[in-house]
């Protein structure tokens, strides 16, 4: 199958005092029609940023894409101008954040700001759009639309603002949602409701879902396909089944020692010991070496690439370099 968006090469730098940040430092990719793929990895890993990036949020002058191609359903974002690329975000391209309260405006109803993007995007009218407001909310699991459409964010729960803010995304049918930890300030009850919804949304439209979490239990019950990051990097990725059955990499065996439990909030992900490193002081090696069980020479000098292993499998780890030498 085609692939829906098609990241190549990304690599999304940020220009610092001390130096130049590489957030996401060459990685590509797909999203095909209706796949549910999650990032995945710790905070500062370069997962949100990549999803910025797809957005066209990275700002300049501190923020810049260095490099790649953003390929969404035939064109390159990179090359849009900014009006075409906000014809499409919010309308083909649609995008949830942890904090619904950030994306909305507190002194404007939420009827009124659901109606917005019918009004621009959908060229409804007042009317049309207000009657849809309505569908759309019922669609999101709350009862009492008419009430809820003249309320303000304030008034609402963290749990109906996030349906909310679901409501919105979908109101387009975009071809691809992105999802930024959509349930990590909810509560367990909650986001497993959350949850459900999108994946039934996705079954319903063959929306394709770009989800980014650091947590495994909404990986393992949300994604068909996996992308680990670490530091600007992937440094594995998989079809979900075959990643937590076959975890290579040791990053990624880190993270599933402490085996997600679905339905149970982690604060949590994991406890690899020791710390991310410096973004400014990178140099040519595995970045996962310092806190690597397994390193060897060859990992404090020279950066694993990313190949692959297996099923599909795809791991950046020196330790599989005999078997990714079978699979070229
Ligand atoms: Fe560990 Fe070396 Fe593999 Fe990096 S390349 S994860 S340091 S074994
Ligand atoms: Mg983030």
């Amino acid at each position: 199958t085609h692939s829906l968006l098609h990241i190549q090469h990304l690599s999304t730098y940020f220009d610092t005092d001390e130096g130049t940040v590489k957030a996401v430092d060459d990685i590509s990719l797909h999203v095909r029609p209706g796949e549910i793929v999650c990032i995945v990895g710790e905070s500062g890993c370069g997962k949100s940023i990549t999803a910025l990036s797809v957005m066209g949020l990275i700002e300049a002058p501190t923020g810049r894409i260095a490099d790649g191609i953003i390929d969404f359903d035939g064109q390159n974002l990179l090359s849009l101008s900014k009006n075409h690329l906000r014809s499409i975000r919010g309308n083909d391209i649609a995008m949830i954040f942890q904090e619904p309260m950030s994306s909305l405006n507190p002194v404007i109803t939420i009827g009124e700001q659901m109606s917005e993007p019918l009004i621009i995007h959908k060229k409804m009218n007042k009317k049309q759009a207000q009657k849809r407001v309505l569908e759309l909310i019922t669609q999101v699991g709350i009862s009492r639309p008419e009430q809820i459409a003249k309320s303000y964010p304030h008034e609402l729960s963290g749990g109906m603002l996030q349906r909310i803010m679901i409501a919105i995304a979908i109101s387009c049918d975009p071809k691809l949602l992105i999802a930024d930890e959509p349930t990590t300030a909810l509560d367990v009850t909650i986001q497993a409701q959350i949850l459900d919804m999108l994946r039934e949304f996705r079954s319903q439209s063959d929306m394709s879902i770009l989800l980014i979490t650091h947590d495994l239990g909404v990986v393992a019950e949300m994604a068909d396909y996996v992308v680990v990051m670490y530091s600007g990097k992937i440094v594995e990725e998989g079809e979900v089944v075959e990643l937590f059955a076959n975890p290579r990499h040791p990053y990624t065996q880190g993270l599933l020692r402490s085996k997600p439990i679905i339905n149970q909030r982690q604060k949590e992900l994991y406890s690899i010991p020791g710390y991310v490193p410096n973004p400014l002081e990178l140099q040519e090696s595995c970045y996962f070496h310092e806190r690597c069980e397994h390193c060897m020479d060859i990992c404090r000098t020279q950066e694993p690439p990313l190949r692959d292993v297996e099923n599909g499998q795809k791991t950046a780890c020196w330790l599989y370099e005999k078997e990714a030498a079978v699979h070229v």
